[in-house]
């Protein structure tokens, strides 16, 4: 391999740490924002409820003062009745009493509601408390979390800038222009040809690009995309093995909690291999460009398992081989490591090989193919 080509993919490994630690410093302060933002929901939540506990109170009050005063004309009433002279005025007295009586009741009704409610109002406001205290905490911890992590970050930022200085003098000042341009729009500048084939953009090269790579006496760009590419014989023998033994393909479990899919179209980001991971009854989606391997799009969480979730991204997609720890691709933050990459890339084409020689063979378990194809 020519020695330009190896400082450029030691420079490209310098620029990726590069760019996730950037990445990872920007998205912190983001996540400490947003459970300040749930923080902010909770404390409107308890005001809300201690609120709604003053109200009654005072609803009490007023019903209480209602009935002091109904009692009093009660017994007015009763003072007056003493005193009259004819049978109606008694009876209307009377009826004055009984309304009064009735009027009392139905606010004495209105207070025994309150103080049922009372009970799940203070249960309210408890649980709102417990929930700021909690969140208070929480977030006190990420923003010491988060303060530790972004000068850590700094720190090595530094060191690989520095790092990449020193890289960047011992390549060839164009090919350094165009490495970096490249980079600039595809988000990798420098890629491998394995079987023929640019593992950048999946394009076959012309048969003279690909003698050039392989003897490896000057640099070359693929047509295609542009990258710089490189030639390695160990991976092209990994590559290239043999058949048989590429169609023990390992398969991936139905039931696993974490599923890859390779789809041909994804919106505008058209080829991605897409992530679910079923847990505590969610299923969580990320989706990948195939050929950078960066994040497109947000994460997406929806309920019950992936594939009720997500049926419409399941469906034509084909199921690949993968298995990182939900932990651990948290820490991928917006692209997916270069050996993910190339595994699932490997697996994706093992796959497709085995789908073409299944559907040649016209085997017992078919490929699946549309229904008016499949076999009866
Ligand atoms: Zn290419």
């Amino acid at each position: 391999m020519l020695l330009e080509i190896e400082n450029l993919l030691r420079l490209q490994d310098a620029d990726k740490e590069i760019r996730r630690l950037q990445d990872e410093i920007a998205e912190l302060p983001k996540r400490v924002a947003a459970i300040e933002h749930k923080l902010a929901d909770t404390k409107a939540g308890l005001e809300k409820a201690q609120a709604a506990v003053k109200a009654d109170e005072a609803s009490r009050r007023k019903y209480d003062t209602t009935i002091t005063d109904l009692r009093s004309k009660i017994s007015k009433y009763r003072d007056q009745s003493l005193d009259v002279k004819t049978n109606e005025q008694y009876k209307a007295l009377l009826h004055e009493i009984q309304f009064a009586e009735k009027e009392i009741a139905a606010t004495e009704d209105k207070i025994l509601e309150l103080m049922v409610n009372a009970d799940a109002r203070d249960k309210e406001v408890k649980a709102a408390q417990a929930e700021l205290k909690a969140e208070a905490a929480e977030i006190e911890k990420e923003k010491i979390e988060a303060r530790q992590r972004t000068a850590e970050d700094e720190k090595q930022l530094a060191e690989w800038r520095g790092k990449r200085d020193q890289m960047r003098a011992g390549v060839n000042e164009d090919l350094l222009r165009h490495y970096e341009r490249v980079s600039k729009f595809r988000g990798t500048g420098i890629s491998e040809v394995l079987d023929h084939k640019c593992m950048g953009c999946q394009v076959m090269l012309r048969p003279q690009t690909y003698n050039d790579v392989r003897t490896g006496q000057q640099t070359v760009v693929c047509d295609s995309c542009q990258r710089v590419l490189y030639f390695n014989p160990a991976n092209e023998m990994q590559a290239l093995e043999p058949e048989h033994k590429r169609s023990r393909r390992h398969h991936p479990k139905i039931d696993a909690p974490q599923a890859w899919y390779y789809r041909q179209e994804f919106g505008e980001a058209g080829e991605v291999f897409m992530c679910f991971n079923n847990a505590a009854g969610q299923a969580t989606r990320r989706v990948f460009d195939m050929h950078t391997g960066r994040l497109v799009g947000d994460i997406l969480i929806r309920e019950g398992d992936f594939r009720h979730a997500f049926p419409e991204d399941i469906t034509g997609a084909i199921r690949l081989n993968g298995s990182w720890a939900e932990r651990e691709m948290e820490t991928w933050g917006t692209e997916m490591p270069m050996t993910a990459l190339d595994s699932l890339h490997v697996d994706l084409e093992a796959a497709q090989y085995e789908m073409r020689t299944r559907a040649a063979a016209k085997s017992e378990t078919p490929v699946p193919a549309p229904p008016q194809h499949a076999p009866s």
